[in-house]
């Protein structure tokens, strides 16, 4: 039997470390230690309702667990067999209980092909990923296909960029490989700025190994002998699994010079970012780097062709990362087939906002939102009414109810006006004032700006002033049409992507709300 605790940040934060200490003292006690493995995991994504418990071999899923509930876990469950009722996940809607992981609607209509390993593996065990067929996908690209394989495999499957842009990443890779240079640079974007979001530090923090394995590959198929993970000064418990992997790694020379006697060199360096929302942005990300100060540059030259130190370098953000070892082990024609026409795979949201069970979910591309939000998210709480989702981060779109068949696919949420971002998803319930929405979003953004280029700078900047008197009720005739054209040419004119799209918050509840900038300007409420 195996007693697994989810020990994320989010179940650290509602206090899995006193239950860890709990379980520790109580197989002590019992003489179990032999008997009965504990095992802390990565996230398992139902973070509202942590800390979670899993017991194996069965997968009963207790939720909420309290130190107090342990020598009950371990007698009646572990023991005795017994599943304790008081622990069970509860529909909201339905009362009925599920006793397993695999029956808690939340976790039943999702598709985890990248965040499923969590739940196997202890983040800082090497043991655990390679039980779990850990590092099979590197050995496998570096003894049986040539780096010419690798970047058609990974251009085949159709897998595109989770960090925002959606860029076909075996294209991508395609440019930094034949980029002439003999020294070329991979590196991994852990600078997750996106409020709400927390999909890479999940992964980073609960499967390290996956994202260094996909990193390598890259590196491999590129010809990279280095890389780099700037991460989130943020994600402590992140930096600590990944400093522990990369030392485990190279202890078992799977880092470092001629890796598993193939002849690939390759090293791996951790580089903390201070906090700049800006540096998730490549050029920026690279200037820090650099030990400059981040702020965009104007492309071309795109990175693949000078990036690092004016190398030719391939960017990839964690998620995309991790869906290299998948595609490689699993074959392209696999990942192919999950998605839609131009959306392959899977996405990992973080559900959020007025929404009965938050967390993290990972569906095929091509479901919707409303299978998100009312089949794993359980609808809206206390008998709301649903009014808007925004995706793709801060300078994402706000969607109403009657775009809820919209399915997360790249093409799809920009043509409906939103967009994929990184996979933040915030619910907002009919108490949500959408023009406030609007405001805090903007708010963010002005402050995150790094202030490069005018139109950016400035034209946040008065967007702000006018939703701030809007909400304050002291709109004026002609505020929506100045909102429209400030947005507009904001839009069109910034340097980077936080510019052209730091208007969609604006434009999209303008498109869908309208009524309620009226209301306020009208009434001046
Ligand atoms: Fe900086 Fe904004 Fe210009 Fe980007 S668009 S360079 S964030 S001022």
């Amino acid at each position: 039997p195996c007693f697994t605790l989810c020990s994320g940040s989010a179940c650290h934060a509602t206090g899995c470390g006193p239950v860890a200490a709990a379980v520790e003292q109580e197989l002590e006690k019992q003489g179990l230690t032999d008997k009965v493995r504990f095992r802390r995991t990565g996230c398992h994504g139902f973070c509202e309702q942590g800390p979670v418990a899993v017991i194996y071999p069965e997968g009963i899923c207790y939720l909420k667990v309290k130190p107090e509930d342990v020598a009950e876990i371990i007698t009646e469950t572990i023991v005795n067999k017994k599943v304790i009722d008081r622990l069970l996940y509860v529909d909201p809607n339905t009362g009925e209980k599920a006793t397993l992981e695999n029956e808690i609607p939340f976790y039943k209509n999702q598709q985890r092909l990248i965040l499923g390993l969590n739940l196997e593996i202890d983040p800082q065990s090497l043991e655990d990923y390679l039980a779990a067929g850990g590092y099979q996908a590197l050995v496998k690209a570096l003894f049986e296909m040539t780096p010419e394989q690798v970047v058609g495999e990974v251009k085949e499957a159709g897998l595109r960029g989770r960090g925002g842009a959606g860029f076909p990443s075996g294209v991508k890779w395609d440019f930094a490989r034949n980029a002439p240079g003999e020294q070329k640079y991979v590196i991994v974007n852990c600078d997750e700025g996106d409020p709400g979001a927390y999909m890479d530090r999940s992964l980073m923090e609960g499967n390290p190994y996956a994202v260094l394995e996909g990193l390598m590959i890259g590196a491999y198929a590129i010809g990279a002998s280095e890389g780099y993970v700037y991460i989130r000064q943020e994600y402590p418990l992140a930096v600590e699994n990944l400093e522990v992997a990369i030392a485990r790694a190279e202890e078992h020379g799977l880092l470092g010079r001629d890796i598993l006697g193939s002849g690939f060199d390759f090293t791996v360096k951790v580089h903390r970012g201070a906090g700049a929302f800006i540096c998730g942005e490549e050029t920026s990300l690279l200037k820090s780097l650099e030990g400059m100060p981040g702020e965009p540059n104007a492309r071309p030259p795109f990175p693949a062709i000078k990036g690092l130190w004016n190398k030719p370098t391939n960017i990839n953000n964690v998620e995309t990362w991790s869906n290299i070892p998948l595609i490689i082990n699993r074959g392209a024609e696999f990942f192919n087939a999950i998605g839609t026409e131009g959306s392959k795979g899977t996405k990992i949201f973080s559900l959020v906002g007025k929404v009965n069970n938050t967390g993290l979910v990972e569906v095929p591309m091509g479901a919707t939102l409303r299978d998100i939000i009312f089949k794993i998210g359980g609808g809206i709480p206390g008998d709301k009414a649903f009014k808007a989702v925004q995706t793709g981060g801060p300078s994402g779109g706000c969607l109403p109810a009657d775009l809820l068949d919209t399915q997360v696919d790249f093409d799809e949420l920009t043509r409906a006006g939103a967009m994929m971002g990184s996979g933040g998803m915030i619910v907002m319930d009919e108490d949500t004032c959408l023009v406030d929405l609007a405001r805090y979003f903007l708010g963010f953004l002005s402050d995150e700006s790094c202030g490069k280029c005018t139109p950016c700078r400035e034209g946040i900047r008065q967007m702000l002033k006018i939703l701030a008197r809007i909400t304050n009720g002291q709109g004026k005739e002609g505020d929506i049409e100045r909102l429209q054209d400030l947005a507009e040419t904001t839009r069109g004119a910034s340097l980077c992507a936080l510019g052209k799209t730091a208007p969609n918050p604006v434009l999209s509840t303008l498109k869908h709300f309208r009524d309620e900038y009226e209301a306020h300007i009208h009434d001046q409420r």
